[in-house]
């Protein structure tokens, strides 16, 4: 069977590989996978025992002989080989033969290191890749999103995933700088299960935090502040308990998390040459990742940077759906990619 036979039936393939969700396009046929990226392995064996959702039912849940991995953790791959099995699995459920996988494009954090390229490139081959490109996550974001990236015109992007933040200044194809802090949603989340711990003696799980950070979690007073009732375990007799708090007590709790992304928003414009910077001015700052959500982050960061602020539509899936464009149009976009093609 010839190559280019081959080619006009394989399915080209994007990922978004976050730290907390891992996306999958398949060309033609848009975003088929959307899950956490969290693997369950069995201890001794290492046997795989769930993936993505299932995985994520299992987290603060499992027993002694289970443990759920987390592969990229901080916004880096912090176990290659769990992410190796994410990738592979998750590209299992979006139901493509391995053997009809074309070109795969993985989106990367720009921060990663040479050996984590490295990695993921691997990664991907072995998955069944036939030609594996990378692209930054803000770039893709950028382009998922529609901003003018081909124009000389600056663009800042603020990307708030699961483990870092991103902010981008993009122009004509490239990123002119990137700041990258360690702060994103989990973060947010632990602060919130600090504030229970120190304020209430409770203990609350992760899983708990993040449900109560999506529902009432916010970043400037809300029209009507909402109360919710949280359980957990009384850290002085050990016993759970239920008890109602209000979204002005979680904003408190989330305020240092929001006040390091406006910090790394002003650094990133201080670090914005004169008439990129006049651009964002006129443009705005876009914001997208799953941490754009939060309720009044937008009027937060107006009012801190005094910038306009616009969250992206759809943020969860601005950085999956520019990988899609990028499949789309790989000519237009040939200038994104990180690195030379290398087919095998
Ligand atoms: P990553 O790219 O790192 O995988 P995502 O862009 O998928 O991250 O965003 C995931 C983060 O967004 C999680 O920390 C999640 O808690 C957070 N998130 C999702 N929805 C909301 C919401 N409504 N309010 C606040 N944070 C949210
Ligand atoms: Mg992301």
């Amino acid at each position: 069977m010839g190559m280019s036979f081959l080619n006009f039936f394989s399915s080209d393939v994007g990922i978004d590989l976050g730290t907390a969700n891992t996306l999958i396009y398949v060309k033609g046929k848009g975003i088929v996978v959307n899950e956490p990226s969290i693997i369950a392995l069995e201890d001794n064996s290492d046997k795989i025992i769930a993936v993505g959702n299932e995985a994520r039912q299992m987290l603060g849940r499992t027993h002694q002989q289970i443990t759920t991995i987390r592969p990229l953790k901080d916004g880096v791959i912090a176990d290659f080989e769990a992410t190796e099995i994410m990738i592979r699995e998750l590209i299992r459920k979006a139901n493509i033969n391995r053997m009809m996988i074309g070109k795969i494009v993985v989106c990367v954090p720009s921060g990663v290191t040479e050996v984590e390229k490295r990695a993921v490139r691997d990664s991907a081959e072995r998955a069944g890749a036939r030609e594996v490109n990378l692209v930054a996550e803000a770039m893709a974001a950028a382009i998922g999103v529609g901003l003018e990236i081909d124009a000389p015109v600056g663009n800042m992007i603020v990307d708030i995933g699961g483990g870092t933040s991103e902010i981008a200044v993009i122009s004509l194809y490239g990123i002119v700088n990137h700041t990258s802090i360690r702060v994103g949603g989990d973060e947010m989340n632990l602060a919130i299960i600090q504030h229970f711990k120190k304020k209430f003696n409770l203990l609350i799980g992760e899983k708990t935090a993040e449900d109560i950070k999506c529902n009432i979690g916010s970043a400037y007073p809300l029209e009507e502040e909402q109360k919710v009732e949280v359980k957990g375990r009384d850290l002085v007799d050990g016993i759970p308990k239920t008890i109602e708090i209000d979204s002005s007590e979680i904003r408190a709790a989330l305020n240092d998390s929001i006040a390091s992304i406006v910090d790394a928003i002003k650094l990133s414009l201080e670090r914005t040459p004169p008439e990129l910077a006049s651009d964002i001015l006129d443009r705005g700052i876009i914001l997208s990742g799953g941490g754009a959500l939060l309720k009044n982050l937008d009027i937060r960061l107006r009012e801190d940077t005094s910038m306009a602020i616009h969250v992206a539509d759809d943020p969860l899936t601005c950085v999956a759906r520019g990988c899609g464009k990028i499949l789309d149009n790989p000519e237009r976009y040939e200038k994104v990619l990180l690195h030379h093609r290398r087919s095998i």
